[in-house]
């Protein structure tokens, strides 16, 4: 009987359904407000020619060129101005880096070991209002920052927008833009494509005003819901007793 027993636990371990791991969007109209800088936009000075209205003194003094090595999702309407919005850590993980940086001004990243070991940035923060500390522990949806205000110092001067990062690894990189699309693709994931790859569709904090209740969400499937049971909770015991 007793002999048995490990056998018959390994068995209820193999059998045993992995709970999903909880990834949602970083920011509210994720998808429907990235109508700049995608993944890739290679930005040179052509480029900020024509952009010249989101770029005052003409970008100076962090012009940047380069390839985009995220996604820019924009809060640049006029009712977004003064507006809170909330920024979330996309799953759990752990708080590396919270400063200030040319470029960005406030700058948040967690370091992620599941689903993949990734880190996530967070760039155009106010820094002051950050409500979490490095080496903090934070669970998927929380609240870790809010967008600066448009255009000024505590964002570098940039537009009200989040710049959205998700770096291949577990190491610290705060590079907004790569030279060439080689290290681009070695060192950088398409956000869009990590969270979509890991069911997050969902936008946190649905429209809470009713000028953005207007604006249209795309179709959005509920993010898959962690359910942890007794059963769930015995079986991670008994496969820590294995592993
Ligand atoms: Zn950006």
């Amino acid at each position: 009987m007793y002999r048995s027993l490990p056998v018959f636990l390994l068995a209820l371990c193999l059998a045993a359904p992995v709970p999903a791991l909880a990834v949602t969007l970083p920011v509210e109209r994720y998808f429907t407000n990235q109508t700049l800088k995608g993944y890739g936009t290679v930005v040179d000075d052509a480029y900020h020619e024509r952009h010249r209205d989101l770029f005052p003194n003409n970008g100076f003094p962090n012009r940047f060129t380069g390839i985009h090595a995220a996604v820019d999702v924009e809060f640049t309407r006029p009712a977004d101005a003064r507006r809170e919005v909330p920024v979330r850590a996309v799953t759990g993980g752990t708080v590396i880096y919270v400063d200030d940086v040319a470029g960005y001004g406030g700058l948040v990243i967690v370091r992620h070991a599941k689903p993949e070991p990734v880190t996530s940035l967070y760039g155009h923060i106010r820094l002051r209002d950050v409500p979490v500390k490095v080496g903090q522990r934070v669970r998927e949806g929380q609240r870790i920052a809010t967008l600066g205000a448009p255009f000024s110092a505590e964002i570098s001067g940039a537009r009200k927008h989040l710049h959205f990062g998700i770096h291949k690894g577990p190491g610290l990189d705060i590079a907004g833009h790569e030279q060439t699309r080689e290290r681009l693709l070695a060192e950088w994931y398409n956000p869009n494509d990590w969270l979509r790859r890991h069911g997050a569709m969902k936008t946190p904090d649905p429209a809470p005003t009713a000028t953005s209740a207007s604006s249209p969400e795309p179709a959005t499937e509920p993010a898959t819901e962690q359910k942890t049971t007794w059963f769930d909770k015995i079986i991670d015991w008994f496969r820590n007793l294995f592993s």
